[in-house]
C-alpha cells in the first residue's frame, strides 16, 4: 500500500514569519528569520530597527557587524534563546527552533532601546558615523523602550510559543490567517460595489489594504490625458501629488498586463522621489482589457499567499472602477449632449453676426470648460486671420492679432482645414518649438470653421478644466456645432446680402415697376417739389378687383402674368412725367406730378377701362365677368400737406371705391374747398 498522505512542505519563510508576527506575544517586535547559515531569510517590521542593517540604522555600526554576528550565530545559541544588547544600544533576542526535521531556523526579534539614555555612547556613535548628535538623540528617542528583564521574558515566552508550535500547528496557524484574510478580502466586494465614486474605491482599497496587510505606504498612480501621469499618496493626504511625463509614466504602462511587477532602485526611486523607496509592487488596475491606473506599495512585506490576495483585491477595485469611470464617461456624454442642445437652441437667437459668433466661441469653451478660446475669421483675401471672438485672452492683443494663413498653429489649420488636437505640446512633432502658444495647459485644439467647404475661420480652445482626456463625444459635439454655426452664418450673410441688394434696387422684379421703397423716398422729394413750384401733386391707388378669386381660379402664374400686364397697361396709359409703383401685391400707386384731382381722375378713367377692356385669359369666371381694378385718388394740398395724409386719403377713397361695386375711381374728398386754398 501506497502512502495516503502527502508529505507537508515546509512553510515559506515569509508566511512562516507572517504567522509569528500575529501572535500577541511578537507583534511589537521587528522580526528577521534566518536559516542555519546565517543566511537572512525574511524580514518584518521597520528596517532601521534591524541589527546588522548597518547600511540604514543610525545606530548600526561596523564593530557592531562583528559583535552581533556571533550572537545570531546558530551554534551559539543551540542550548537557549539569548538576549544580548547591540553595540547601537538595541536589545534583541535570538531563538533557534526547528520547523521540519530537516529545517532549522533563527528567530531573531527586537528593535527596541532601554528606557535610560547614554548619553556619552550617543555621542560618540554621532562622531564616529559623522552625524548631528541631537538629530541622533531624537531618532533614540522615538524608538520603542523595554528594559533588559521585559526582554529576557519575551524571549522565553517566545521560545516557548515555538517549542509549543508544532509543525502541523504552524501550517494550521498559517492556513487559519490566510482564511482570515481571504475572508477579510471577500467581505471588502460587496462593500465596494456600495461605494460610487473613483476617490470612495481608492480609499476603501488602502484602507483594507492597511488593515489586512499592515501596509504602511500606499500610493496610486492614474493615466493624465497628455500620457503622463499622477501619483497620489493614500495614506498621506497632506503628501503633495506628484506629476510625471509620459516618458517617466510609461514604466508604469509595461507592465499593465500583469497581475503585478515590481520595480527597483532607480525606477522605483524615479517614480517616488522623496520617498527613498527600494521596492514598489505595482498592482496594475486592469478591468476588461481597460487600464485605470496602478496601485504602487512601497517596500511591502508579503508572503506569497498574502500577494495573491492583494491581487485578488486590487482586481476586483479594478472592476468596481472601470464601472465608475464608464458610468461617469456616460453619464457626461449625456450631460454634455443636453447642454450642447442648450446651446445650439441660444445660436438661433443671436441678433446679428458678431453676437453670433461670439455665442459660438461661448457655447464651444463651455462645452469643453475650457479657460481660453478664440473665434478667428479669414479675411476677405483668404490672407489673415483676425480674432472675431475672444475669451480669457488679453484684449489689446486680440484686437490687434493678425495672423497670416498658413503661419503658426491656427494658420496651419485655416491654410489645411483639419482640426489639430494636441494633448502634449512639448511632445508633439508637429508643433515647431517656436510655434508654441503660450497656453497654460499642455493640450489643445484647434479647428478649422467652414461654410460647407469654404474655410471662414479656426476655433482655437485651450486650459480646458476636465482631466480626464478629450473624448470622442466631445471632438463630434464641437464638430457640429461649428457645422450648425457655419450654417447659421452663412444663413445670417445671405439675409445680409439680400437686405443689402434690396436696399440697393428700387424696382420689383416681377413688374419691372418702381418699389414702394422708392415710393417713399420719392413721394417726399415731389412733395417738397410740390411746394416750392406751388404745383399740385396727385396721388392714385389702384387695386384689382376680386384678385384672390382670379389667383384661386386660374393660378399663381397666371396670377403673376396678369400683374406684369396690369403694369404695362399702367405704363402705357400713364402721363410721362408720371411715376408708376407697385405699391405691394394687387395694388399699384401712380404719382402724378403736377396734376390736379380732376387731371387725375382724366389719367385714372384711362386706366381703368383699359384694364377693363384687356382680354386677360380666363376672366370670364371674375364676378364682374372680366378682370376689373378700383381706383382712389387724392392731391396735394387738398388732402393733405404731407406725403403720409395725402396717401391716407387715397387708401380711403380706394376703399369707399370698393364699397361701391368696385371697377370705379373715387376721389378723395378736399378737407378745404380748392377755391379757398392758398399754396404754401
Ligand atoms: P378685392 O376686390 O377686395 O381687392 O379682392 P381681392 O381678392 O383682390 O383682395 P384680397 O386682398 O383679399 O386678395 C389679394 C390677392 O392678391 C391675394 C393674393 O392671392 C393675390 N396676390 C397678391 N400678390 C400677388 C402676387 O405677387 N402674385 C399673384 N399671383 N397673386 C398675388
Ligand atoms: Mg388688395
Ligand atoms: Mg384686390
Amino acid at each position: 500500500m501506497h502512502e495516503k498522505f502527502l508529505p507537508i512542505r515546509p512553510l515559506p519563510p515569509g508566511e512562516l514569519l507572517s504567522v509569528l508576527r500575529d501572535h500577541a506575544v511578537l507583534s511589537r517586535y521587528s522580526l528577521a528569520l534566518y536559516n542555519d547559515a546565517e543566511i537572512l531569510l525574511a524580514r518584518h517590521g521597520q528596517t532601521e530597527r534591524f541589527c546588522g542593517s548597518a547600511a540604514e540604522s543610525p545606530f548600526c555600526t561596523e564593530p557592531c557587524q562583528s559583535v552581533c554576528r556571533p550572537k545570531i550565530n546558530w551554534r551559539g545559541t543551540r542550548i537557549r534563546p539569548r538576549v544580548y544588547r547591540c553595540p547601537g544600544g538595541l536589545l534583541y533576542f535570538v531563538i533557534p527552533f526547528k520547523h521540519e526535521p530537516a529545517v532549522d531556523y533563527i528567530l531573531l526579534g527586537g528593535g527596541f532601546r532601554e528606557k535610560f539614555i547614554d548619553i556619552g555612547r550617543l555621542e560618540r556613535l554621532a562622531r564616529e558615523r559623522g552625524v548631528n548628535g541631537i538629530d541622533l538623540l531624537e531618532s533614540w528617542e522615538e524608538l520603542p523602550s523595554t528594559s533588559l528583564e521585559e526582554m529576557h521574558r519575551t524571549a522565553e515566552e517566545a521560545n516557548l510559543l515555538l517549542e509549543s508550535l508544532g509543525n502541523g500547528q504552524f501550517h494550521a496557524l498559517s492556513l487559519e490567517r490566510i482564511l482570515t484574510l481571504f475572508n477579510g478580502v471577500a467581505g471588502i466586494g460587496p462593500e465596494l460595489d456600495r461605494v460610487t465614486s473613483t476617490e470612495g474605491v481608492l480609499a476603501l482599497l488602502s484602507e483594507s489594504l492597511t488593515i489586512l496587510f499592515s501596509l504602511s505606504r500606499i500610493a496610486v498612480a492614474l493615466p493624465l490625458p497628455d500620457g503622463g501621469v499622477s501619483i497620489r499618496d493614500l495614506l498621506d493626504h497632506q503628501a503633495p501629488t506628484l506629476h510625471h511625463d509620459g516618458k517617466t509614466g510609461s514604466i508604469l504602462l509595461r507592465g499593465a498586463e500583469r497581475r503585478h511587477f515590481l520595480l527597483s532602485g532607480e525606477r522605483a526611486a524615479q517614480l517616488l522621489p522623496g520617498y527613498e523607496v527600494k521596492r514598489l509592487v505595482c498592482f496594475p488596475l486592469n478591468a476588461g482589457g481597460r487600464f485605470s491606473g496602478c496601485l504602487l506599495l512601497a517596500d511591502p512585506r508579503l508572503s506569497s499567499s498574502e500577494l495573491v490576495l492583494v491581487e485578488l483585491l486590487v482586481s476586483r477595485a479594478a472592476i468596481r472602477l472601470r464601472l465608475l469611470l464608464d458610468d461617469q464617461e456616460h453619464g457626461r456624454d449625456l450631460f454634455l449632449t443636453n447642454r450642447f442642445m442648450d446651446r445650439l437652441g441660444a445660436l438661433t437667437l443671436a441678433r446679428s453676426r458678431n453676437e453670433l459668433l461670439g455665442s459660438v466661441l461661448n457655447a464651444a469653451t463651455e462645452l469643453l470648460r475650457a479657460r481660453k478660446g478664440s473665434l478667428m475669421l479669414v479675411d476677405n483675401a483668404g490672407q489673415t486671420l483676425r480674432i472675431a471672438a475672444s475669451k480669457g485672452i488679453n484684449r489689446e492683443l486680440a484686437v490687434n492679432l493678425r495672423i497670416p494663413v498658413g503661419h503658426g498653429i491656427a494658420g496651419g489649420v485655416a491654410q489645411r482645414g483639419e482640426m489639430l488636437l494636441v494633448r502634449d505640446i512639448e511632445h508633439d512633432p508637429r508643433i515647431a518649438a517656436a510655434n508654441r502658444p503660450r497656453f497654460q495647459s499642455k493640450s489643445f485644439i484647434s479647428l478649422p470653421f467652414k461654410i460647407g467647404k469654404r474655410i471662414i475661420g479656426v476655433l482655437n480652445l485651450s486650459d480646458w478644466e476636465t482631466t480626464t482626456p478629450f473624448t470622442v463625444t466631445e471632438e463630434k459635439l464641437l464638430g457640429a456645432l461649428l457645422d450648425h454655426s457655419g450654417a447659421l452664418i452663412e444663413r445670417a450673410e445671405s439675409i445680409k446680402r439680400t437686405k443689402h441688394l434690396e436696399a440697393l434696387t428700387i424696382t420689383d422684379p416681377l413688374t419691372g415697376l418702381y418699389n414702394r421703397r422708392f415710393l417713399k423716398e420719392r413721394f417726399e422729394a415731389e412733395i417738397s417739389r410740390a411746394i416750392r413750384k406751388k404745383e399740385s401733386l396727385a396721388v392714385m391707388l389702384i387695386d384689382l378687383d376680386h384678385f384672390k378669386n382670379y389667383n384661386d381660379l386660374c393660378g399663381h402664374l397666371a396670377g403673376d402674368a396678369v400683374l406684369r400686364q396690369t403694369a404695362r397697361i399702367l405704363q402705357r396709359s400713364a402721363r410721362e412725367m408720371d411715376l408708376v409703383i407697385r405699391f405691394g401685391g394687387e395694388e399699384f400707386c401712380v404719382l402724378l406730378p403736377g396734376a390736379s384731382l380732376s387731371e387725375a381722375l382724366h389719367v385714372g378713367e384711362r386706366m381703368r377701362r383699359a384694364i377693363e377692356t384687356e382680354p386677360f385669359p380666363r376672366q370670364g369666371s371674375q364676378p364682374l365677368g372680366t378682370l376689373t381694378a378700383s381706383f382712389g385718388i387724392a392731391a396735394y394740398p387738398e388732402n393733405g400737406l404731407s406725403a403720409q395724409s395725402i396717401l391716407g386719403a387715397a387708401d380711403v377713397a380706394l376703399y369707399q371705391a370698393k364699397d361701391q361695386g368696385r371697377n370705379c375711381i373715387v376721389l378723395s374728398e378736399p378737407m378745404v374747398p380748392r377755391e379757398k386754398i392758398s399754396y404754401l
